[in-house]
């Protein structure tokens, strides 16, 4: 990760591709084409890598959520079940939709905690979004089981855990709607892109039409001729699918390099006093993009953090000090800060949202730093930063 670092001739060859015909749409233009389909394409390779029936590419992640909670249904007076820890556009997603999003606490999957999840539950309760988070998964087994029991939809934002599989199946394909992000920070990159998966054929129908303005899409052919739903524009560009074909290809090979990486580094660090690594529900299935570990104390995680800055180790993340990645700083989030006009329903909660309390996941947060791993590094390197961070965390720099 990210998959910036491999960009390489197939990227180029591709682009260039769409470039030659001079169709950088991905609809319509049949007869100008000359038969490049780049996104068509990238949906049907997408589906075979993750073993999913359908696969609808958009603008960004952040839309593909948008269309998943558009597609389900969730708006106005529905609760949705959140994490606090994820990228902010998940949290955002909810608002845009007008839904009330509820937060629950992690666990040390650094993803949504079953139990707490299970007491979050009103009559109002809609869904559970789900992130899989930092390159992992999170307890997917129990979260379905919550979610088939009460009758919620489950909706799984895969966005940082493509490749990563529980038992063997995908993340993402486990709920109804599965979202991915190509954004430039991800696994896969094609500039700016995301996408829905599902196997509900309906409800690839309802979301592909609905990020097209409601057009109808028959295979790969745009009918004009009639609109069965109010929609809005989150198509995605051919030539970043074109981008995002090539790099989808590479991702195998990735994945496989983040593995070996991350066991080489795990080893090292395992040797530490007072460090624990999160907990990955199925560890074969891991996209090994993150080394996530655990501090005994805040203390001594922000200690740590400060000490690999001054001793320039780069690509780590100290989260519950850094601003969009967990709820302490979203101060926007609590005080409802929109410019869009917000139902009342929202507005009635903000002393709820101002109040938040999550003891657990500020305890597990504040004692968090995930080390990214990175493509371009080579084994001696990974080596070598390993053994300095080690130093550091046994307090002998
Ligand atoms: C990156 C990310 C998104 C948003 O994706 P964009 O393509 O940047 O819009 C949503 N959720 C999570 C968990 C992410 O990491």
């Amino acid at each position: 990760m990210p998959g910036y670092e491999v960009f390489g001739d197939e990227e180029r060859k591709e682009v260039q591709d769409v470039l030659d015909s001079g169709v950088l749409f991905r609809y319509s233009f049949e007869k100008e084409r000359m038969g490049r389909w780049k996104a068509y394409e990238f949906e049907k390779e997408l589906c075979k890598k993750l073993n999913v029936g359908y696969t609808h590419l958009c603008s960004s992640g952040t839309t593909a959520l948008d269309i998943a909670l558009a597609s389900l249904d969730i708006g106005i007076g529905d609760e949705v079940i959140v994490p606090p820890f994820t990228f902010i556009a998940t949290i955002e997603s909810v608002f845009n939709i007008g839904a009330t999003p509820v937060f629950a606490e992690i666990d040390e999957t650094m993803s949504l905690d079953p139990e707490s999840v299970k007491s979050c539950i009103t009559g109002k309760t809609k869904a559970i979004l789900l992130v899989h988070m930092c390159g992992s998964m999170a307890k997917i087994d129990e979260i379905k089981k919550i979610c088939d029991q009460k009758e919620i939809i489950l909706i799984e934002d895969a966005c940082q855990s493509i490749g990563a599989t529980f038992k063997g199946k995908s993340v993402g394909t486990f709920g109804k709607i599965g979202c991915f992000s190509f954004d430039p920070l991800k696994t896969i990159t094609c500039g700016e892109g995301g996408a829905i998966v599902t196997n509900d054929k309906k409800l690839y129908e309802i979301a592909s039409a609905y990020s097209d303005h409601g057009h109808d899409h028959l295979g790969t052919i745009r009918s004009d001729d009639d609109h069965h739903i109010l929609g809005t524009n989150y198509r995605i560009c051919e030539l970043n699918a074109a981008v995002g074909l090539a790099q989808l290809k590479k991702l195998y090979i990735m994945l496989e390099k983040n593995r070996m990486y991350k066991k080489m580094m795990e080893e090292i660090l395992s040797e530490c006093t007072g460090i624990s690594f999160a907990e990955i529900p199925d560890k074969e299935g891991d996209s090994a993009t993150f080394l996530t570990m655990l501090m005994e104390s805040s203390e001594k995680a922000r200690n740590v953090a400060k000490k690999m800055v001054e001793e320039k180790i780069d690509s780590f993340f100290y989260w519950y000090d850094a601003k969009w990645h967990y709820i302490r700083k979203w101060n926007h989030v609590k005080n409802l800060k929109s410019i869009r006009k917000l139902p009342l329903e929202l507005i009635d909660k903000i002393e709820d949202f101002r109040n938040i309390l999550l003891p657990k996941s500020d305890h597990i947060i504040g004692r968090t730093i995930s080390i990214q791993i990175k493509l371009n590094w080579n084994s001696s390197e990974v080596i070598e930063r390993s053994k300095k961070i080690r130093k550091i965390i046994d307090g002998n720099i």
